[in-house]
């Protein structure tokens, strides 16, 4: 198909549902992409919901305004694997026979999008920001080299697949309603099964830190684990309160790059932190409506990390630190333990 006929462009939302039978937020997004999409393109669009019950996730959406829902709904289709999960995303995809497939862009959905538009000899973009169609011409956008360059990508071949990262639609929100869905597969083929899913392993101390749907991100830096005015290091002191604002908050935990680089010493105090929680130029660069800076001195190479935070606050002695030079929008002068433990204890009332 060529962008002259871009008016027939079908749409379909694909969607893998939670360890709890829901739609997970990034899906959530997806579908208010496809939703918008289609109603540029004055045209109707579908969803397809795979996973263990796809039952809770059909009602949760079912007054999203799809034309046609899809499912496939099985035992076989519980976790994350990619033969039982590609199996599924190309049964959809056929069953719809749409043109244009948009998905979250989570790791799960990811893994499968490329060979799913391989095997039924389409394209496949990942880590979109936007998708905008016209008449005259569909164009999907990301961005490339950290975040430093922004492409705006057409092409006249179908199927499209493209992988919409989280963050940049706001999540689709409505009713539930009960609809019927038209079953694809409820099983997989025996040879989808050959690998067994045993079980899930995180990284770092089993503590899940990083939050991507968090409102705030709160960030560590290497200050924690420096010696304090009384000249000692108070390794588990900052332990206790890094924690404890977590657990309190419900923030996300991000670090710098001297943080997550600890020395043996520190490293057993701080083991909740890893190198998947850093924050910048080398690291990632998160989407949270919030930010909170403690003990990091915001230089350059972090800050970058920074760019898609919208309000942004630091704890620094040093008046002179770099979220000074323009990089916050309220920096604290002050001792971060001794803040962030009333903070804590104000959060405990
Ligand atoms: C090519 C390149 C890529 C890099 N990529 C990254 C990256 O992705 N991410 C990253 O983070 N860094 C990166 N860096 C490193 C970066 O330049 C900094 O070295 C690093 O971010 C410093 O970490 P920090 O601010 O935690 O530590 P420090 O520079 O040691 O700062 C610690 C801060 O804590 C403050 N402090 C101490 N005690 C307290 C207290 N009680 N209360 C309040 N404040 C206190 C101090 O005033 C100081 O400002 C990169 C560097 C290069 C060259």
């Amino acid at each position: 198909m060529d962008q002259g006929e871009l008016s027939m462009d079908k749409i379909l939302l694909i969607a893998h549902t939670e360890a709890n039978g829901s739609l997970s937020k990034a899906s959530l997004e997806a579908l208010t992409c496809a939703k918008d999409l289609a109603a540029s393109l004055s045209t109707t669009f579908a969803v397809g919901v795979f996973g263990e019950n796809t039952a809770k996730a059909l009602e949760q959406i079912g007054s999203c305004g799809a034309e046609k829902y899809l499912s496939v709904s099985g035992a076989d289709f519980k976790d994350a694997r990619y033969a039982t999960d590609s199996y599924a995303v190309e049964g959809i995809y056929r069953k719809a026979q749409a043109s244009i497939v948009i998905a979250a862009g989570t790791s799960r959905m990811n893994r499968v999008i490329p060979g799913v538009a391989h095997r039924v000899e389409g394209v496949a973009e990942l880590h979109v920001s936007s998708i905008a169609g016209s008449a005259t011409e569909l164009t999907a956008t990301r961005w490339l080299y950290r975040q430093r360059i922004e492409a705006v990508i057409t092409r006249a071949s179908r199927p499209w697949f493209l992988g919409v990262d989280s963050g940049n639609y706001t999540a689709w929100t409505g009713s539930t309603s009960a609809v019927t869905a038209e079953s694809v597969a409820t099983e997989a083929p025996a040879a989808c099964k050959r690998s067994k899913v045993v079980g899930l392993e995180s990284p770092g101390s089993g503590e899940q830190t990083i939050k991507p749907d968090a409102e705030l991100l709160m960030v560590a830096g290497a200050g924690w684990t420096k010696k304090q005015a009384d000249g000692t290091v108070h390794a588990q002191e900052a332990r206790k309160t890094i924690l404890g604002f977590l657990s309190k908050s419900g923030a996300s935990l991000g670090g710098s790059k001297a943080m997550v680089d600890l020395d043996s010493e520190n490293r057993e105090a701080f083991n909740f932190m890893t190198h998947l929680n850093q924050i910048g130029q080398t690291g990632t660069s998160p989407r949270h409506q919030k930010g909170l800076s403690t003990c990091c001195h915001g230089e350059e190479p972090h800050a970058v990390g920074w760019r898609f935070i919208n309000e942004r606050r630091a704890v620094n002695l040093d008046a002179n630190c770099g979220w000074a030079r323009g990089k916050a929008d309220v920096l604290y002068v002050a001792d971060a333990f001794a803040v962030m433990a009333k903070v804590n204890e104000l959060l405990s009332k």
